[in-house]
């Protein structure tokens, strides 16, 4: 396929980072998982438990009276916890559920928003012993019921109000014994059914002492829905032991040290929001803010600026958004706190990370990985220089390829299947109820991830495209991810959504479907005008022949392009699931 680049390279004196290869093929020999399970503490009686590592380990230590969580709510509220208060509030609810009859492997929901007794619920189905499927707040009652019947989950915890959101839906549930109501502050005046329990009543009456379970590490943990961009969402089930790779992805990746403020923008309903804005940072031991309200790039400053944040973990649509609102709204910040940026869930054009440079003064280090791989496997490093819009190198003990159709290893340069040898530490045991579908991605000793990419001579991946978004046309294999990266390169254009277009000659074409930044109005000129700048910058049988002016891009709730919707309207076909669509 044709290569793309951006044209605007940063000065390398302003990348702060510092190109370390030998230090780092050097750990590739050598490395091995189970020497940072040594690192683990375990539980007394030998059992591996993700609560226990994440809280109790440092709430028994001397870490105690660490903050372990600085919480923002909607309305300005804010509340700090240190890990000995985790843990007094983990095992109160450990204990809560033990008393309603919950034990090992048992599914425990939560549907609630990013309030600190969402955080305690999860680590106190942990404790239990009980498997945690949490769910994002802003899901309908449809999404709800679906993930609640397929789990055949036992008891859900959520709040008054999303509770009158999806009230209908319990008559569906024969399997779900106990609805468990949080009230935060008493601010939600939903009223609630006589059978459900109040949180706050259960938790007054609860011991907080509470002997974790000792499951081991190959017992489960957290089950999550897949973001449903390619289709049904799928539910990838998590172990214990998955806790080993989460905390030194922690501390190699996102660079983790103990007095770094983190902050990671994810929700908990999506797998980023429990392995990275619960699991690594706590069982590296550092503090980290949870911020309940959503995306607003002045106060997303704001919170960086007043709680000093270190490290900052976010997603490309969020800085997107950010490069919408521009960087006279960053310089009004000081935002001189901030020394590491990543980025996951989707490729990060290479104008993002200038961008970044420019406002944040540092590259955004982009790192891939999935719900079904439960932690990073292909990062960017703090060490080694950010070849823009590649997803990095291989994590140590991980070994990842690219094969062709019938999934044999390709050489450096082509672009195929991105595959990663099976047997990783978190990865997924199973997808719940499909064990069909979980055998089906493994094919001649891979795991066949959906992705297609290639690896330069080098080592790091680049992002070509989800296998089925790929778009052939005229014998090239297109990634819409080049087209898109090459449209936003144009000050006009906000976001970008590339498929291939049937068509009787090319087989397919090139179509693109542009929002554009504000200040900029959907001309036929401005169309002609990006038609000719796409082609400037790749080749004309790359380019976009077509381009549809949107006022924004269909994306799941976990922020997504979803290229197969705008290709079923495009083409007149029913649309599929459509229960993570974020609301247009
Ligand atoms: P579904 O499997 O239900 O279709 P999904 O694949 O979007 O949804 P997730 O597990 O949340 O669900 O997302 C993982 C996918 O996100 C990856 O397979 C990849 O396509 C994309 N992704 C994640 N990180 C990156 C990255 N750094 N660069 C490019 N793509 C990425
Ligand atoms: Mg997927």
């Amino acid at each position: 396929m044709a290569s793309y680049q951006t044209t605007k390279k940063p000065p390398l004196s302003r990348v702060k980072v510092r190109p370390n290869l030998t230090g780092y093929e050097r750990t590739r020999k050598t490395f091995r998982f189970t020497d940072v399970y040594k690192e683990l503490d375990w539980l007394p009686d030998g059992g591996l438990n993700k609560a226990h590592e994440c809280i109790d380990r440092h709430a028994n230590g001397a870490s105690a009276n660490k903050p372990a969580m600085i919480w923002e709510g909607k309305n300005g509220e804010q509340e700090r916890y240190t890990f000995a208060d985790m843990k007094r509030e983990t095992g109160k609810f450990a204990n809560v559920l033990r008393g309603l009859g919950v034990g090992r492997g048992d599914r425990v929901f939560t549907f609630l928003d990013r309030i600190p007794e969402h955080y305690f619920a999860v680590f106190g189905i942990l404790k239990a012993g009980a498997i945690a499927g949490p769910l994002f707040s802003a899901f309908g009652p449809d999404p709800v019921r679906d993930r609640l019947l397929d789990s055949g989950a036992k008891v859900l915890v959520t709040s008054p109000e999303l509770r009158g959101r999806i009230a209908h839906i319990f008559k569906d549930l024969p399997e779900l014994k106990h609805v468990i109501i949080v009230n935060k502050l008493g601010r939600d005046k939903t009223p609630i059914a006589p059978t459900d329990l109040r949180y706050e009543e259960l938790m007054a009456k609860a011991s907080a002492e509470f002997k974790t379970d000792n499951t081991s590490m190959f017992d489960y943990s957290i089950m999550h829905y897949t973001s449903g961009t390619t289709g049904k969402p799928k539910g990838a089930v998590h172990r214990h032991m998955a806790i080993v790779q989460q905390y030194i992805t922690g501390k190699w990746v996102l660079d983790l040290h103990p007095d770094d403020i983190y902050w990671c923008t994810a929700d908990p309903g999506w797998v980023t929001g429990t392995s990275y804005g619960m699991l690594a940072p706590w069982s590296n031991g550092v503090t980290q803010l949870i911020y309940e309200g959503g995306i607003r790039a002045s106060t997303w400053y704001e919170l960086v600026q007043r709680h000093k944040v270190t490290v900052w973990y976010t997603a490309p649509t969020a800085v997107r958004m950010l490069m919408r609102s521009g960087t006279r709204v960053t310089s009004q910040y000081d935002l001189s706190s901030l020394r590491y940026i990543n980025s996951v869930g989707e490729p990060l054009n290479p104008e993002a990370i200038v961008w970044g440079l420019e406002a944040f003064k540092q590259a955004i280090h982009d790192n891939w990985w999935q719900t079904e791989t439960g932690a990073i496997l292909i990062a960017n490093y703090a060490f080694q220089e950010v070849r823009h819009g590649s997803m990095g190198r291989p994590l140590p003990g991980i070994e990842a390829a690219i094969l062709d159709r019938s999934y044999n290893p390709l050489p450096p340069g082509q672009q195929g299947y991105l595959a990663i040898r099976p047997g990783w530490p978190s990865m997924f045991h199973t997808y719940w109820n499909n064990a069909d579908m979980y055998n089906s991605k493994f094919k001649k000793g891979w795991y066949i991830t959906g992705d297609e990419a290639r690896v330069d001579e080098d080592g790091f991946f680049w992002f070509v495209g989800r296998a089925d978004d790929v778009i052939n046309t005229a014998g090239h294999l297109v990634g819409p991810f080049e087209v898109e990266s090459a449209l936003i390169e144009h000050p006009a254009v906000a976001e970008a959504g590339v498929i291939g277009k049937p068509d009787p000659i090319a087989m397919e074409v090139v179509k693109a479907f542009v929002a554009l930044k504000d200040g900029y109005e959907p001309t036929d000129r401005l169309r002609q005008e990006l038609l000719r700048f796409a082609r400037e910058k790749l080749s004309a049988g790359v380019a976009p022949r077509e381009i549809d002016f949107v006022k924004s891009l269909p994306k799941t709730r976990s922020s997504k392009i979803m290229r197969r919707l705008l290709k079923a309207r495009e083409l007149g076909l029913p649309e599929g699931d459509t229960s993570t669509l974020e609301e247009e």
